[in-house]
């Protein structure tokens, strides 16, 4: 009998994560096989608000290390990939009642100079009465604050990654579902199935499970693991409406309930208006945008702009959901894993990352929450 190709890593899921694991993993000299159930981003990776940032909002949490380390990375990541990642300028209007002009002012002090910032213009203060930011706004808006973060194309982000994998021999396979994955003799045999019913097995030193919301579903499906509850699911929904605003910059509003939401620039003719924040039970692949969400959104920005957001200026709507992670535990030893913090919103303290965590028997799960 023939036995099955075997790679030192098999990367399971065709998103950011998964897509970047491959691309460092082949870069580092180990053979890769990535298998993606539909396309190359189709996820999580091609609905999100598409911005490489620090998580500003965290720092409210005083989450400085994960600022620390978002802010760090989002130099790398503009610095490899300066044709689809674009410097973008936050407008960040204060809103009398809400966050004072103080703490604002010095947090975004902290933002600026915590990443090592180097060409990415610093913090300055607006004064929205004569600047051209301050004309799509309600005329209650006089102060407001300008900083830098990045934009990113997300969904040509993932297929780059996979396209410079696959260029340094990585072996990328699309419309293939890794159906099953067993363990024997500390080797991992992974079956996959292709859209057209045809099975194949490969045999793979090491598992990456990058299955993005699925991420629980391919440990109690694929590896026979029943019951598994490592993350619950959060629900972030966009709209889009025709262009609201002539300049370049997008605008940061918060909201009485202590949320924020951006309004971007998006595609030259539409505004992007997102996101919101809420639980998601379900297969994510049934995921929609709620009546609730969509009053939300329009009634959020409507608070700021000075022409109202009604329901039916809405163009087109993005929604999908992020796996969180819900346990925290640190472990130092040997650099093994680091698991995330616990989930905590509306008054308790959220907080967002990557989350490596390994599993008994040598899967190495990727899953993150939303920036
Ligand atoms: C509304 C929203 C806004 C966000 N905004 C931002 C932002 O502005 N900036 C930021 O940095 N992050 C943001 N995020 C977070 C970010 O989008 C996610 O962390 C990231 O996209 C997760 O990528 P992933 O590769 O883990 O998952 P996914 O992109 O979902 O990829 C997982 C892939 O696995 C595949 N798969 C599943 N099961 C199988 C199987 N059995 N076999 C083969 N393939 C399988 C799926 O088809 C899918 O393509 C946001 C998230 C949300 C929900």
């Amino acid at each position: 009998m023939v036995e099955a190709a075997m790679v030192d890593v098999f990367v399971i899921g065709g998103g950011i994560n998964g897509t970047s694991v491959a691309r460092d993993a082949i870069g580092r000299g180990f053979s890769v096989m990535l298998a993606e159930m539909n396309d190359l981003a189709s996820g999580t990776s091609s609905a999100a608000t598409k911005l490489v940032h620090g998580g500003l909002r965290y720092l409210e949490h005083y989450e400085f290390r994960l600022v620390h380390e978002a802010l760090a990375e989002r130099e790398v990541l503009w610095a490899a990939a300066p044709h689809i990642i674009w410097p973008l300028r936050f407008v960040l209007p204060h809103h009398r009642g809400l966050r004072p002009a103080m703490v604002l002012r010095a947090g975004l002090a902290m933002y600026d100079y915590m990443g090592g910032r180097k060409l990415l213009p610093p913090t300055k203060s607006l004064d929205l009465r004569t600047h051209e930011t301050g004309k799509a706004l309600k005329p209650g808006y006089r102060l407001g604050f300008e900083y830098s973060d990045c934009w990113v194309d997300d969904a040509r982000f993932v297929v780059l990654n996979a396209r410079d994998a696959a260029d340094k021999g990585a072996t990328i396979n699309t419309r293939t579902k890794v159906i099953s994955a067993r363990r024997l003799d500390g080797v991992w045999q992974v079956e996959t199935e292709t859209e057209d019913g045809t099975r194949d097995e490969v045999r793979a030193r090491l598992l990456v499970n990058a299955a993005g919301p699925w991420v629980d579903e391919v440990i109690g499906g694929a590896l026979g693991k029943r019951g598994a509850h490592n993350v619950r699911l959060v629900k972030g929904s966009h709209i889009v409406v025709k262009k609201q605003f002539e300049h370049d910059r997008c605008y940061i509003f918060q909201n009485s309930d202590g949320r924020i939401i951006f309004a971007i620039p998006y595609e030259h003719d539409f505004t992007l208006i997102g996101t919101t924040d809420e639980d998601f039970h379900g297969d994510p692949r049934d995921v929609r945008i709620s009546e609730q969400e969509t009053n939300y959104l329009c009634a959020a920005a409507s608070e700021y702009f000075l022409n109202p957001i009604g329901r039916d200026q809405i163009v087109w709507s993005l929604f999908r959901c992020s796996p969180a992670i819900q346990r925290w535990r640190q472990r130092r030893a040997g650099g093994d894993a680091r698991l995330c913090a616990q989930d905590r919103r509306h008054g308790r303290r959220r907080r967002s990352d990557q989350c490596v965590w390994r599993q008994v028997d040598n899967v190495t799960a990727v899953g993150g929450i939303r920036a």
